[in-house]
């Protein structure tokens, strides 16, 4: 069991900090109650906004010493209540850590704080004509550390890979204050165990994430965009799995189905025709245009000969901007909508259209709308679950074997529970589906290993 902040705590812990940094006001503490799940609610006892690995290290060892619960927050944009204090006890507020702290030209590394907004960091490489691909759909408010914690991605994850793919070494501090590197900052690593990669996605359980080196590379010079409409799932499924067996090199593949068209339309004012089922946007990068628009037709032809019903071509910013739209708009425009559950699956590719069906069909036998979008490239779904005008007892009771069924089945499929969100406490059932009882108790073992 672990320990409350009495006002005794509050004070030790406050004179560990700077003035201000301690926040314990009940008003100022319902901020950091919430997180993009928008229906967990967890007041913490207080939040502890760090300025420099010191103060985390004695914030953590404090609370350490006092059994009392510890959890890392960034921007507050996880959708799988990662950053809520769900056992009470301080929230690690990482924001006032952001700064940007070595850019290396000749190596092309960043070094930088995990409070740094991540879009921020990536607007101030570009304009020193270097890039950070990762592009998370919330990067204009989430934080780097988050992104590390849950591993994320975004669309041209497909081309460059995740963020765990751009980290060289990460400024860590254990639950007990020790501090450490976890590597170099060296493109190769084949020195013993990899604890980079095993902090990233670890969702804060493990350890606090202080510092990141990133390599980075020069950006595209070029840039195009194709929306293909396909009346049906399946014609899009294929078209995804034949841009890739073409050799074609796509920068991003994301994937609208119906019902998640329909409510970003709404949001943006706009109509969409009937008959299509479904939109998949392939973009492509580079520094030749000429090969640019070679892969492009291809693709063109390509959605074609799967039964597009359309395809719209875009290669400036203002059109290309207009005709990511849905797309960009779709995850916000669920959040003001209803509330959701999100699943974030992830299969393989080829298996697109099956997952579809099974949710759909799914939501018909257990009474629940869906909105399905993501990267369709990286077998990569977010099944957003709605709420709509359910009621109480079907939201929290009613729905849960449902939503298992869909788990369940994906893994059957070869899939797993998350590609980018992390695991939710809400269905505890998938880490016993997918990690079966002998890795479940070799990761508890880990986890204790680093408390
Ligand atoms: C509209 C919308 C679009 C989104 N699009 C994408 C997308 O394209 N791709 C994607 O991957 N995700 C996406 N997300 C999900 C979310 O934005 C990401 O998971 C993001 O990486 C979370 O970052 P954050 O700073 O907001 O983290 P938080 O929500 O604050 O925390 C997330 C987790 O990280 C842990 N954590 C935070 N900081 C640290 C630290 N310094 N050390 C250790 N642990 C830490 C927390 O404890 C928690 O478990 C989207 C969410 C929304 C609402």
């Amino acid at each position: 069991m672990f320990n409350h902040l009495t006002p005794e705590r509050r004070n030790q812990l406050a004179a560990l900090l700077p003035a201000g940094a301690l926040i314990t006001d009940a008003d100022a503490l319902v901020p950091y109650a919430t997180d993009e799940t928008r229906e967990h609610y967890f007041l913490p006892e207080a939040v502890a906004r760090p300025h420099d690995v010191d103060q985390v290290a004695a914030v953590l060892r404090f609370c350490h010493q006092h059994n009392i619960p510890i959890t890392p927050r960034g921007g507050g944009s996880g959708v799988s209540g990662g950053a809520l204090a769900v056992n009470g006890g301080v929230i690690l507020c990482m924001n006032h850590m952001d700064r940007v702290l070595d850019v290396n030209h000749r190596d092309m590394t960043v070094t930088v704080e995990v409070g740094k907004i991540t879009a921020e960091l990536q607007a101030e490489l570009r304009a020193q004509g270097l890039w950070l691909p990762p592009d998370p759909g919330s990067a204009s408010w989430c934080r780097i550390g988050g992104n590390l914690a849950e591993a994320a991605a975004g669309p041209k994850s497909v081309k460059y890979g995740a963020f765990r793919n751009w980290v060289l070494n990460l400024e860590i501090v254990l639950p007990d204050g020790t501090v450490m590197w976890t590597g170099a900052d060296v493109r190769k690593f084949a020195s013993g165990l990899n604890l980079t990669q095993l902090i990233l996605g670890s969702q804060g359980t493990l350890a606090v994430i202080t510092k990141a080196v990133f390599r980075l590379i020069a950006p595209p010079r070029e840039e195009m965009l194709l929306r293909a409409a396909f009346p049906g799932i399946a014609a899009a499924g294929d078209f995804v799995c034949a841009l890739f067996r073409a050799g074609l090199t796509p920068s991003e593949v994301e994937f609208l189905e119906r019902d998640a068209i329909d409510i970003a339309a709404k949001a943006l004012g706009e109509t969409v025709p009937p008959e299509v089922a479904a939109y998949v946007w392939v973009g492509f990068d580079g520094n030749h245009r000429d090969a640019l628009l070679e892969e492009a037709e291809q693709a063109d032809t390509l959605a074609e000969q799967q039964g597009a019903l359309e395809t719209v071509f875009a290669d400036t910013g203002p059109t290309m901007t207009r005709l990511w739209a849905l797309r960009k708009r779709i995850g916000m425009a669920v959040i003001e909508t209803t509330p959701f559950r999100d699943l974030d699956l992830t299969f393989p590719r080829g298996r697109l259209a099956d997952i579809v069906t099974l949710v759909k069909k799914t939501g018909m036998a257990y009474g629940f709308a869906s909105a399905i979008f993501g990267h369709a490239g990286d077998g990569n779904l977010h099944v957003n679950v709605l709420r709509n005008q359910l009621d109480d007892t079907a939201w929290q009771h009613t729905l849960k074997p449902g939503i298992e069924h869909i788990y369940r089945e994906t893994i059957a499929m070869g899939g797993a529970p998350s590609g980018e969100h992390g695991l939710d406490n809400h269905f505890k059932v998938m880490n016993e589906l997918f990690f079966g009882e002998k890795q479940q108790k070799l990761q508890l073992q880990i986890k204790d290993s680093f408390n």
